[in-house]
């Protein structure tokens, strides 16, 4: 019998040839019922086999799995014929001869076996396994069973967090994904979008997207600017669905990446309608929106029992009065609740005005968030009544997000 495991090479073991055993509805046996079977019974079951447990005793937790009819027991020592039929052996009792008898009829038979008391004496060795996303993970480390298992922890977090993906092997299919990439920290995007950021074979990213993921994205993926993509609304935004769609259709995955949620003024069901148009696949990742995780970052919260049950988000971008404008300033003053208003600096003096006649008092509380999730986040105090004084005093710059009503007395109790 040749000394099995230990295949010579010069001096140099060879590694092992790694596989993935297709096992479903195959027979595999188990020899022995203790510690090491219970770890390793549960995959061969994920795995689909035919799971035949042969040992006088088992855990109560193989047990569990006999009773629930999940693995089959034989309540009795190994025999010489329990091998056959079988198309892989896991041998693990605590009795080497047993371990070794099993080993040795596998090499007769031509059926890998796994051996627990002497590894080098088996055929096969059992990886640190795991999976995500549909990817089995299985790490062989030299004999080191902690060192594995710690790897492939590591792989499967990277997988999770998205700082490691396979790109070009995931088998995902061209189309277009629109990525929420929250209110600007890189760290409050989410997994999801984090992860079709890194598959991307095409990015196209606005101004107020996290700008410091763009600068991991590997070096053959196309950056397409929006900014510096031709100016005036519809030019732009026709532009971006031309580019979104063209992109798809030549097989890439285009990721639309902006800041906060693709839906919240941010014109992405117009990306959506142009891409069902053209029949390209469309995926929506949502993202973390500014109107509620920038006053949460600067320690006001939108909604306080007792204090407010509604808030509104409105956007500033036209004043009150404008023909085009779609928000009743009037009905906002009536309403108690708390307003954020976005994309409102410039016309914030107005709006205030808007407010106060609609029936809000002077002294409603106002804070303006800055560049929030930003180093240089900063907050502005003001009442509705000196709004538009605050504002040029500190020269308040977009992007803000303008907090109006008593929620910003509870996060500032001192300031009012
Ligand atoms: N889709 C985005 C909003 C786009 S409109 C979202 O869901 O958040 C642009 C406006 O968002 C800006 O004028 C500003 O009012 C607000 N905004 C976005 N990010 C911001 C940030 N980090 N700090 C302050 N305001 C921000």
């Amino acid at each position: 019998m040749p000394d099995i495991g230990t295949v010579e090479n010069g001096g140099m073991e060879h590694p092992p040839y790694l596989s993935g055993l297709r096992l479903t509805g195959r027979r595999v046996l188990v020899v022995g019922g203790g510690g090491v079977a219970q770890r390793r019974v549960p995959h061969l079951i994920a795995a689909g086999a035919d799971v035949h447990v042969v040992s006088p005793a088992v855990t109560p937790a193989i047990e569990g799995l006999v009773g629930s009819g999940e693995v089959t027991w034989h309540a009795r020592p190994f025999e010489d014929g329990d091998v056959a039929g079988a198309w892989y052996v896991v041998a693990v009792t605590d009795d080497t001869a047993v371990n070794e008898r099993v080993s040795e009829l596998c090499e007769e038979q031509r059926v890998f076996c796994v051996r627990s008391d002497d590894a080098s004496r088996g055929t096969a060795w059992t990886p640190a396994v795991g999976r995500h996303s549909g990817v089995s993970v299985a790490v062989l480390g030299n004999r080191e069973p902690r060192r594995s298992a710690a790897l492939r922890d590591e792989i499967l977090e990277g997988l999770r967090e998205g700082t490691l993906a396979a790109r070009h092997d995931h088998g995902g299919s061209p189309g277009v994904t629109l990525v929420g990439g929250g209110p600007g920290d890189p760290e409050l995007m989410s997994v999801a979008g984090r992860r079709a950021l890194m598959e991307a074979d095409v990015v196209v990213a606005d101004r107020l997207a996290p700008r410091e993921l763009l600068g991991d994205l590997p070096g053959d993926v196309e950056l397409v600017d929006v900014a510096k993509l031709p100016r005036g609304r519809s030019a732009q935004q026709e532009e971006i669905n031309r580019v979104i769609v063209e992109r798809a259709l030549a097989g890439k995955r285009v990721v639309r990446f902006k800041g906060g949620d693709n839906f919240v003024f941010g014109r992405g069901y117009e990306e959506v309608i142009a891409c069902r148009e053209a029949g390209v696949p469309i995926t929506v990742i949502p993202g973390l929106t500014s109107p509620v995780a920038v006053p949460a970052v600067a320690g006001i919260p939108v909604t306080h029992r007792g204090i407010t049950h509604e808030f509104t988000v409105v956007s500033g971008h036209l004043p009150p009065g404008h023909p085009e404008s779609l928000v009743d300033f009037d009905a906002l003053g009536r309403m108690q609740g708390t307003v954020v208003l976005m994309m409102g600096v410039e016309n914030a003096p107005l709006i205030a005005k808007a407010l106060i006649a609609g029936g809000r008092d002077t002294t409603t509380p106002v804070a303006v968030v800055c560049d929030g999730t930003m180093p240089t986040q900063r907050t502005v105090l003001a009442s509705l009544g000196n709004l538009a004084e605050r504002l040029e005093a500190e020269q308040v710059r977009p992007p803000a997000i303008i907090v109006i009503g008593e929620v910003v007395r509870v996060a500032h109790p001192d300031a009012f």
